[in-house]
């Protein structure tokens, strides 16, 4: 079940290393591509049989996913892949609205054009729906773009947008697949790297609010499709509250932060 040493772009910082590090980023790649599946039992005796890796390795891998939050170790019962929760989802996005529009505004304060330019690559790149393996690419370059952006601001407030990004991961793979909405997607990215290149924060701001809901949407909306029972419920009363409403048009309010 376990794949192979994996060299697509989606095979995170794909350097060779020690076999825990290689474990590492095998296993972290099948938990955000969902390849292992929300909730599924980890077995280190068994996922050190499957991929050949031994304990050791495996062991050290796990600690790392834990660590960051993609697997959860219960007492007597060993590892699982970390469920995601709505309102895990919505706290994320959250963070992403205090964050992002801030960083984009830095960046075009900060960034030379060269550097706003190199990103026109990421900013148009694309998936095909239906296509599984281009999935993962666009996940891996959405997130670098908007990363890269933000960095060009500020790195620090980059680094923890990176991470809030990977912790979403797991939905964007799977929304991906639920509806084709690249062309809104493509749409977006089109729009805000426009504005970034246009140097118009008052837009750019306004464009990365618009797309922080959007992607929060349907994120939820897949989430939605995967539940059942308790969390089901749970994820519709975060549906109706939507995202805190004083965090969702934050260039409105304050005008400047
Ligand atoms: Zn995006």
């Amino acid at each position: 079940m376990m794949g192979n040493g994996d060299s697509r772009p989606g095979a995170w910082h794909g350097k060779a290393g020690t076999a825990g590090e290689i474990a590492y980023q095998q296993l972290k790649r099948q938990i955000l591509t969902c390849e292992l599946e929300p909730s599924t039992e980890l077995r280190a005796g068994e996922l050190a049989a499957d991929t050949g890796f031994g304990r050791t390795p495996i062991r050290e891998a796990l600690t790392r996913l834990v660590h960051e939050g993609l697997v959860e170790v219960r007492p007597r019962q060993g590892y699982r892949v970390q469920e995601i929760t709505a309102v895990g989802v919505r706290e994320a996005h959250e963070l992403r609205l205090l964050l992002e529009p801030a960083a984009v505004e830095l960046a075009i304060e900060r960034a030379t054009d060269a550097e706003l330019e190199a990103l026109h690559d990421l900013a148009h790149a694309s998936y095909d729906h239906g296509d599984r393996e281009t999935y993962e690419r666009f996940v891996l370059e959405n997130r670098q773009f908007h990363v890269r952006l933000a960095a060009y601001g500020n790195r620090r407030l980059a680094s923890v947008l990176e991470r809030l990004m990977e912790d979403l991961q797991r939905l964007y793979f799977r929304s991906l697949s639920f509806q084709d909405t690249a062309g809104e997607q493509m749409h977006e990215h089109h729009e805000l790297y426009d504005a970034v290149i246009g140097r118009d924060v008052p837009t750019a701001r306004s464009i990365c609010v618009e797309q922080i809901q959007a992607s929060h949407e349907r994120v939820i909306e897949t989430l939605l499709n995967d539940l059942t029972g308790p969390a089901l419920r749970q994820a519709h009363a975060v549906l109706h509250t939507q995202l805190t409403p004083h965090l969702r048009r934050p260039h409105t309010t304050s005008g400047h932060w």
